[in-house]
């Protein structure tokens, strides 16, 4: 509890024991004889008594209920509670002498309000636990030994001491030791990842065996932690259509039932004693209209739907699914089409290098060149050449690089044209390639403008792909399509295992982005297309996406970028879940408009017959409210979705 909401408490006490206390005051209490006048001035001093729980419980409402109408932007729930509190004060005056209901109209409020408060704090306060990344310590060697200090104050660089069983502060490079990664708050899995000199490790990792000694690469600032922690604290900025519908609906609907209120003070009566000769019953009649104010009330939707976001987006970012904003999480829901790229997104991305053919070379000189041209690309395809290749490289030989996206590389080795990549690029450079047999990725190298063999690396799907395309589709996806810069046949053998609906292969990076547009013209236009891709070379199609979602983001700043929603890690099952975790907190938004409105609409109509009177109303106010509240926090829980 804060220090506010205590004293928050400690008010809606003071006001309520008073207000109990005064319910035992006799009721000709002060009496003064029986004149009208004296009548008047007893109903005067009981309210100056019911006036102190009032204050107390109130005085922050009114305030702000005066600043709004100085400010212009008077038709608040704050204006409504002020509205009906004083005009009930004002009946009581003049007619009945209960001031009770005022006292306990602003009292519930309260409670409603004080209620909400910790129901806020509680979520936030979850999601922070649930995200339990944040390191409170960074261990550094000094000249007295290891020391503890705070992470931001570690540059990039320095050696970083981290013992079994903590957390690791800064992203960086293992020096010496080895040990098991504990991923799960990063990724909502825990497999453990092992780690040795040379690999790269994250923070929000816990080390589990050995003692680590870490090099870091980043400031903390820019390390894994600190870019999700910035990432889930201003998803609750990028707004939903659910929650705008709810701003512009409060811009209507308040004015509207102020209007309706003074409609139902003025016109009955003024019909009464004008038309049909009856007694007006003013005093009746405002105090109808005044409870009609106290149930109009918008709270529980206003609460409840940013509420549920939010809790929406934490429980997925437990799971290890980090959702920049809640029109994302809204988004998802209506996912129609998935788009998959096919390297490190369905397959593994790690290939391994099968066979070498048709070379004049030895295959381990081959190997070698192939290696040595590869030695600067991040491409998966280079990386498994690189380690395949057995012999140490002499990166000096290597000048000149050049990469050509989707095509392969060229380079001069030893002052010799290398290229290698696929059969386009030995078209380009008007080297006759030879065919191979074999279904796999296919390397050609050419030295010199001559063909000199090529590598048959393949790549496997992985283990959750055709699991996670069955998921999407009970998930209700209509559409699963592949696109890949790979030939033709390996993209049909990917795409008939996994039981694909589409498949588009030989495509360029700018391929990709133009096959998408079509993909997005030829879908529902109630639906939306989202892409998963690796991030590697296909930021431009994350972008051009209705939704783009990165896989395996972790470490990779230019995926999380380009992305609406992260996936720690590069299990393509994820996204099943993460449409599911959509569902569900849209299905809680819903039943929270329909339910909300559906009481209110009743309480209106009762108020409006005169059959509820102001405590009804704010009982069923604060009633739905924190119902509604609490169905939002279920969305938190993503346990079995
Ligand atoms: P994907 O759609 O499977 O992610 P890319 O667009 O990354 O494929 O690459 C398409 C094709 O281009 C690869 O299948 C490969 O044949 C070739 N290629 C791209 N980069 C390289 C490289 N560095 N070395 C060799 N071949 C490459
Ligand atoms: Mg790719």
């Amino acid at each position: 509890m804060t220090k506010k909401q205590k004293k928050m408490l400690i008010r809606i006490c003071a006001a309520a024991v008073l207000l109990i206390a005064l319910h035992f005051l006799p009721e000709d209490f002060p009496s003064f004889g029986g004149t009208a006048e004296s009548g008047l001035l007893r109903r005067l001093v009981r309210m100056m008594l019911y006036l102190v729980p009032y204050l107390i419980i109130g005085h922050d409402i009114l305030r702000k209920a005066a600043r709004g109408i100085l400010n212009g932007q008077m038709l608040d729930e704050n204006f409504l509670m002020a509205v009906a509190t004083v005009g009930a004060l004002a009946i009581g005056l003049l007619k009945t002498g209960d001031y009770a209901e005022a006292v306990a109209v602003m009292l519930f409020y309260q409670i409603g309000e004080w209620f909400q408060s910790y129901a806020v704090g509680k979520s936030r306060k979850n999601i922070s636990a649930l995200m339990d990344i944040r390191p409170d310590f960074a261990r550094i060697e000094s000249e007295n030994g290891p020391e503890e200090v705070d992470p931001e104050e570690v540059p990039a660089g320095s050696v970083i001491i981290v013992r079994p069983g903590e957390k690791i502060p800064i992203d960086g490079i293992v020096e010496e030791g080895e040990s098991s990664l504990n991923t799960a708050a990063l990724t909502g899995e825990s497999v453990p990842r092992d780690v040795k000199p040379g690999d790269e490790v994250f923070s929000g990792c816990i080390s589990m065996s050995g003692l680590l000694r870490i090099r870091t690469t980043k400031e903390f600032g820019e390390s894994t932690v600190s870019k999700i922690l910035e990432l889930v604290e201003n998803a609750s900025s990028l707004k939903s259509r659910s929650e705008n519908f709810i701003s512009r609906f409060a811009r209507i609907y308040t004015p509207a039932v102020v209007i309706g209120a003074l409609a139902l003070a003025v016109l009955p009566p003024a019909v009464r004693g004008l038309f049909l000769g009856l007694p007006p019953e003013w005093g009746d009649w405002i105090y109808r209209a005044l409870t009609f104010l106290v149930i109009s009330c918008p709270c529980a939707l206003v609460i409840s739907i940013p509420l549920t976001f939010f809790a929406g987006i934490g429980g997925a970012g437990k799971a290890g699914i980090l959702v920049k904003g809640s029109v994302w999480l809204e988004e998802l829901s209506r996912t129609g089409t998935v788009v998959f790229d096919k390297t490190g997104t369905l397959t593994q991305g790690t290939f391994e290098v099968t066979a070498v053919h048709h070379s004049p070379l030895s295959e381990e000189e081959l190997l070698e060149y192939a290696a040595l041209a590869e030695s600067s690309s991040s491409h998966p395809i280079a990386v498994s050449i690189r380690n395949a290749c057995p012999r140490p490289l002499d990166l000096s030989r290597v000048t000149r690089v050049e990469e050509i996206s989707g095509n392969g590389v060229k380079v001069l080795i030893d002052g010799r044209e290398v290229a290698c990549g696929n059969a386009r690029l030995m078209e380009r450079l008007g080297v006759p390639c030879m065919e191979c047999h074999e279904t796999g990725t296919i390397v050609h190298v050419s030295i010199d403008g001559a063909y000199a063999g090529h590598i048959v690396i393949s790549d496997r799907e992985k283990p959750e792909a055709k699991e996670a395309v069955a998921a999407l589709r009970a998930a209700g996806v209509r559409r699963i399509v592949m696109l890949t810069g790979d030939r033709d046949a390996v993209a049909r053998q990917v795409a008939d295992r996994l039981d694909l609906d589409q498949v588009y292969s030989d495509l360029l990076p700018e391929d990709k982005v133009s096959m998408l547009e079509e993909l997005l013209k030829s879908g529902n236009p109630k639906e939306i297309l989202a892409f998963a891709g690796d991030g590697i070379n296909d930021a431009p199609v994350l972008t051009r996406a209705d939704l783009g979602i990165a896989m395996g983001a972790m470490g990779s700043d230019a995926a999380i970028e380009a992305a609406d929603i992260v996936l720690m890690d590069d299990n393509p099952l994820k996204i099943a879940r993460a449409i599911r975790i959509s569902r569900k907190c849209m299905a809680i938004v819903r039943q929270n408009i329909v339910f909300a409105l559906a009481v209110k609409a009743v309480c209106l109509i009762l108020g409006a017959l005169g059959i509820a009177n102001m405590w009804l109303a704010v009982f069923a106010d604060v009633g739905v409210m924190v119902i509604a509240v609490l169905n939002a926090i279920r969305a938190l829980f993503t346990g079995k979705t």
